[in-house]
């Protein structure tokens, strides 16, 4: 079987990394791809979102299978398209897609299917906006109903915060149309975790929950990121709270999407607050989470290519997921300076020594070929994932590996797991 990948960064080399591994595969494309994934993939140089691009490719390659990792394809409808075509593609429709693409939408599916989640209301009018916030105080939580790179929420712990969020947005323009509406909630507390679950259009398979780390520096301070590493399985989301997950909320929520006219096939990627009174739906993203794939994909023992062709072609009630009991763990090296702008182009050395530790697997992200090795090209670099017989052990082979890495200009948080190791 032919399979492209769509996407480039540690979360497409994990899936790459996993789907090469296949006994189906015969041959494995990824666009754009990085060069850790032309180790196990040929890269052909097209950009995710270059969806004619993308289906030209797949057709004059009689490609089998595209799976497409990043969500702003699948918002731009990359999988309607391959499918119109003939190609079988993983992944939501366009009009699945908006459960990530627009949180208003994703709010009105959830609150009218009963799932747990903060209070809302929805706004294309600032003054509007304003009056609620003055009615409803602080703290609140204003977000642009579409994707801005992780930048559009504000939880405003005053008044005056939410005020300039709203501003912004909407009389700024500082997110352009995705901050034309808004989205306003009720501001909820919790420890936060990420739930992954394969779905098929009626039927969820979940697969495992995990924590991610989203400030730059240890001990969660600095700015927000993409997220910096993480760790799976998550103690605190115990068998009990998943089964109380997939009942009142991915099932609920798969119900209505299939009513909707839009069955929801894919990675739905729940991100929870467990709440004094329970776990709450924050948001639903509709692909792995980076890096949390780094992170679940090296734990799944089963092969991943027949689940995800079962998932798309309506029948994961024949499938079951072996996954081993190691714990596994994420590290992320990043470019000095990043979220902001990261320093490119120094030489990374020491990565064979790095993958030869035991349990230890390096995903690329941002790197590229330089002239005499590999070099730093973008903000997360490397995600650096280790197994071992508990958390402990395994966070101390991927420091171990981080330890035998150099590059002058990265830098990594050196707490990852600190939930669940203290
Ligand atoms: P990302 O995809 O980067 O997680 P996003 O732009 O899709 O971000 P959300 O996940 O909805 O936005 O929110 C980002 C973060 O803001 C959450 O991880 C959580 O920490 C916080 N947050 C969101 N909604 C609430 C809420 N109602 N109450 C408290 N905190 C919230």
């Amino acid at each position: 079987m032919k399979l492209l990948v769509v996407g480039g960064g540690g979360r497409e080399h994990a899936l790459c990394w996993k789907l090469a591994a296949s006994p189906r595969l015969t041959k494995l494309y990824c666009a754009p791809g990085n060069p850790g994934i032309a180790q196990v993939a040929d890269c052909v140089p097209l950009a995710a979102t270059d969806i004619a691009g993308i289906v030209a490719f797949s057709k004059q390659n009689s490609i089998d299978f595209v799976v497409v990792g990043p969500e702003e394809p699948l918002t731009l409808g990359l999988v309607d398209a391959l499918e119109a075509e003939g190609i079988a593609a993983f992944g939501p429709s366009q009009a699945a897609a908006q459960l990530e693409g627009s949180k208003g939408f994703m709010k009105d599916v959830v609150a009218a299917a009963g799932v747990p989640t903060a209070a809302y209301a929805r706004f294309t009018d600032a003054e509007a906006a304003r009056a609620y916030v003055r009615k409803q105080g602080a703290p609140i939580v204003v977000k642009t109903d579409g994707l801005a790179a992780g930048k559009g929420v504000t939880v405003a712990m005053s008044l005056a915060e939410a005020e300039t969020a709203i501003a912004e947005a909407m009389d700024g323009g500082k997110f352009g149309a995705a901050g034309a509406e808004l989205v306003i909630e009720e501001f909820m507390e919790g420890e936060e975790v990420s739930f992954f679950v394969l779905c098929d259009g009626t039927r969820g398979l979940a697969l495992a929950g995990a924590q991610d780390h989203k400030r730059a520096f240890d001990g969660d301070q600095g700015p927000n990121t993409g997220g910096m590493g993480a760790y799976s399985p998550a103690p605190i989301f115990t068998p009990a709270l998943e089964a109380e997950v997939m009942a009142t909320m991915i099932q609920p929520t798969l119900d209505a999407m299939a009513a909707r006219g839009c069955p929801f096939k894919g990675i739905l990627f729940a991100g929870l607050m467990l709440t004094a009174q329970g776990p709450r739906l924050i948001e639903y993203n509709i692909r792995f989470g980076d890096p949390e794939c780094e992170t679940l994909l090296p734990r799944l023992s089963s092969d991943l290519l027949p689940a995800l062709l079962a998932a798309r072609a309506g029948r994961l009630d024949d499938v079951t997921l072996l996954w081993g009991a190691a714990p596994a763990i994420t590290v992320i090296l990043a470019g000095q300076g990043y979220p902001g702008e990261p320093k490119k182009g120094g030489r990374i050395d020491g990565l064979d020594a790095a993958s030869s530790v035991p349990g230890v697997t390096i995903f690329h992200a941002g790197t590229k070929q330089g002239d005499d090795g590999i070099v730093a090209n973008g903000g997360r670099v490397l995600a650096v994932t280790a197994t071992g017989e508990d958390l402990a052990a395994a966070r101390a082979r991927a420091y171990r590996a981080v330890d035998l890495i150099q590059w002058d200009e990265g830098f990594c948080r050196r707490d990852i797991g600190w939930r669940a190791l203290g």
